[in-house]
């Protein structure tokens, strides 16, 4: 559903410092549903092949492209910091795929925090604990994992935490697009997260304030 018309500030190319340090962009699909980040660079493609539906973010970022041989002046295009992106651009398919297990995001899901002692510790210090154990059967999926420190997962060892009577303090879940969109980017724009944050799954640890 397209939302209601918007105004959106503008920033200029010069206030949005080092081009590796630029902020992504956050793309939808034509329903609306939150779909990937892409550079601004990806986002001057859309913009360009007309693949732009509609934006619906709270900031606009100018950008000068090349010099017009014909004009002599240099373009400037706009880009929105959220942008729906139009037909093939997107697959549907896409949106229901599990997003991949990685450390990062899996502590992330986690809050930093051992699903055992519930001790908060810093990534260095952190392990994936696969709950039934994959010398048993268990798989490496997001249902079968969750972040442990060292010590637990040490004393756990290949016992399901019945057997080595440890009990789980938090249930491991999938996270579904927005959340997984929140974890694997560290720099989002308070419009961007305000969007992601109404698509969170109820069960989600992701609480920001
Ligand atoms: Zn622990």
């Amino acid at each position: 559903m397209r939302p209601p018309e918007h105004r959106a500030e503008l920033v200029t190319e010069a206030r949005l410092g080092p081009r590796d340090r630029r902020p992504l962009i956050l793309t939808l699909d034509t329903q609306g549903q939150p779909h990937r980040w892409v550079t601004w660079q990806h986002a001057i493609f859309y913009y360009s092949k007309n693949l732009v539906a509609w934006d619906a973010g709270e900031l606009c970022f100018t950008f000068h492209g090349g010099i017009s041989g014909r004009t002599g002046r240099r373009s400037i295009i706009t880009a929105n910091s959220i942008i729906a992106i139009k037909g093939r651009a997107q697959s549907s398919r896409s949106l229901l795929q599990t997003p991949p297990l990685t450390n990062r995001e899996l502590f992330h899901r986690d809050r930093q925090t051992c699903a055992y002692c519930g001790a908060e510790l810093a990534t260095t210090r952190l392990t994936r604990d696969h709950v039934i154990p994959v010398s048993r059967g268990g798989l490496d999926t997001w249902m079968n994992v969750v972040t442990a420190c060292r010590n637990c997962n040490q004393r756990k060892g290949g016992q399901t935490p019945e057997q080595a009577r440890m009990m789980l303090l938090f249930a491991p879940y999938v996270p579904n697009k927005a959340e997984y969109l929140i974890l694997s980017n560290r720099n989002i724009l308070a419009d961007q997260m305000d969007f992601l944050k109404h698509h969170l799954p109820a069960q989600s640890r992701c609480l920001f304030a």
